[in-house]
């Protein structure tokens, strides 16, 4: 549905890094940035669940008090089928269903994706390595400076090709990889972990950059990851 005013940014960055790429209805699930179409654009809808009008759907669920209907706490991120699906049956999907879909995305998404808890390190690093040499290898073709400092310019073919990548496969990647050692974070040493925290911030730089389109500064990616779990 249309949209009153722009969500802020910080707004939107924050769904989209807790979607990790898929719509937010559990029983769908499905990637947000489609490969079939080539990587160059999302399929994403923020959809409000409680609406900016009185009549929009489930606006009989609004809250008491102040409400500001484009706060992150109000927003799902949903592919376009879903969206129409919630907004076309309100009655089937009330506030307190969307907001436990949400709540419960990841644990969801990482359930679909075969994500478990492993016994030893070895399984976790066997379990990442392959994402990761996968991410590894395009970088290594693709990516416009070798991942320098990205000061190219963004119409050329080249840093096109390399966004596309980056949306429908790299990041996509970094998610579940990101995915699997959150999962197995109890088998990390000390130092694993802050390698871990500093690569979150470099995918959080990338989402920033190729899904919001800003041109803030992405930390790089931490060469311990080479070794993690190893
Ligand atoms: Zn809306
Ligand atoms: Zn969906």
């Amino acid at each position: 549905m249309a949209e009153r005013k722009a969500i802020p940014m910080e707004t939107r960055l924050r769904l989209f890094s807790g979607a990790s790429g898929h719509c937010q209805k559990p029983d769908c699930l499905e990637p947000l940035f489609p490969i079939e179409m080539g990587g160059d654009k999302h399929i994403a809808e923020m959809a409000h669940v409680i609406p900016h009008g009185q009549a929009g759907p489930r606006h009989e669920d609004r809250p008491d008090g102040n409400f500001d209907p484009d706060a992150f706490e109000n927003l799902i991120l949903l592919c376009p089928t879903c969206h129409t699906k919630i907004d076309k049956d309100p009655d089937s999907f009330p506030r307190n269903i969307l907001l436990d879909w949400k709540e419960n995305h990841l644990a969801n998404l990482a359930a679909k994706q075969g994500i478990r808890t492993y016994d030893d390190r070895a399984e976790v690093r066997a379990a990442v390595a392959g994402i990761m040499a996968e991410n590894k290898a395009i970088w290594s073709k693709f990516a416009p400076e070798h991942g320098s400092d990205f000061e190219y310019d963004p119409e050329s073919e080249a840093a096109k090709g390399w966004s596309q990548r980056m949306r429908s496969v790299i990041l996509p990647n970094h998610y579940r990889a990101q995915a699997i050692i959150k999962a197995n974070l109890g088998l990390a040493t000390e130092g694993e972990r802050r390698t871990f925290a500093e690569y979150q911030e470099h995918v959080r730089g990338l989402s920033e950059r190729h899904v919001c389109g800003v041109s803030g500064r992405a930390i790089r990616f931490p060469e311990a990851m080479e070794g993690l779990f190893s």
